[in-house]
């Protein structure tokens, strides 16, 4: 596990910086703010069956896909794994572009495609990006250049207790600093489901994602603790890579227990109620992008669409 604790001073010591930047911004309305919540591995089913009273609330005060798809009519070439599903929703553009097939990330195509950070990056320089997560590809090959990174994967350590270090970091970088984008990433749910089964029935992949629930509880309290809430505007997402079915999910494109995703959007700015039509993954980086006032480059050849946002 990286040292963070230099990382978060950093980001706490640039408060006045961002503060100016923030007086500047809010004659045009709230500064708008966006974290993104990757749960690994959640079934919704399995969701609808927990006591989830933080997740239940996100999707009151906001709009839910569901199901969404994890990969593109066009292309199945890539598995129905954490490495593409993650990418998917990072990147904003399919494996045929991204190309990332597995979790071995033999021949990414990052350069071409980069993560969301890197086009917020270039489109507003002085945007602030957060990645915590503990699965480590995620903070050493899909999500680089984060201005404020936790990798809290750990060889011989449960995902439960780096989901626990994720929440109590990224809850004190939300309530204290200033970011533009976050990312957090939770990994317990579909460790659990690779160990008893990724199921509603089974009561201790349930049992994590109400641990989990009660992380994005923590996040919540956090945003909302922030002396300047009120000036803000803040977008919630949460969304996961991919299901699972018994104690896997490989291979599963013809199998909806698997190769379906979901994507609450909530928020000040969000819309209420279900969304309808085909969504996808990659849908997530232009919904952020809307939201930010970012004006996606065609260059870019984003994927996906913006969601479940107010007019
Ligand atoms: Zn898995």
């Amino acid at each position: 596990m990286k040292q963070t604790i230099a990382f978060l001073a950093v980001a706490i010591g640039l408060l006045p910086y961002s503060s100016a930047c923030r007086a500047a911004e809010s004659d045009n309305g709230p500064v708008k703010k966006a974290l993104l919540i990757g749960i690994d591995g959640c079934r919704f089913d399995a969701v609808r069956a927990a006591d989830a009273p933080n997740i239940d609330r996100l999707i009151d005060e906001g709009a839910l896909a569901q199901p969404i798809r994890i990969f593109p009519a066009r292309y199945r070439g890539a598995d129905t794994i954490s490495g593409p599903g993650w990418s998917n929703i990072l990147c904003g553009v399919w494996a045929d572009k991204h190309g990332v097939l597995d979790n071995k990330f033999a021949a990414p195509n990052y350069e071409e495609y980069p993560h969301f950070f890197r086009r917020l990056k270039q489109a507003r320089p002085a945007a602030f990006t957060a990645s915590f997560s503990d699965w480590d590809a995620i903070a050493q090959k899909i999500l680089r250049d984060a201005d404020v990174e936790l990798d809290a994967s750990g060889k011989d350590q449960a995902y439960e207790v780096g989901d626990q270090q994720i929440a109590d970091a990224a809850s004190k970088l939300l309530g204290e600093g200033d970011p533009t984008a976050t990312m957090v990433y939770f990994g317990q749910v579909d460790e659990t489901g690779h160990q008893d089964g990724f199921h509603p029935s089974v009561a201790s992949y349930v049992a994590a994602i109400e641990r989990v629930d009660a992380h994005i509880g923590q996040l919540l309290d956090a945003i909302q603790s922030r002396a300047s809430r009120n000036e803000e505007d803040w977008l919630i997402l949460v969304t996961t890579d991919h299901g699972g079915s018994g104690t896997g999910h490989g291979g599963g494109h013809d199998n909806p227990e698997v190769a379906c995703s979901w994507l609450v959007v909530s928020g000040d700015s969000a819309q209420r109620g279900r969304i309808s039509g085909e969504h996808g993954q990659v849908d997530a980086v232009p919904t952020i992008f809307a939201h930010l006032g970012v004006e996606a480059d065609p260059a870019w050849k984003l994927d996906g669409t913006a969601v479940g946002l107010k007019q």
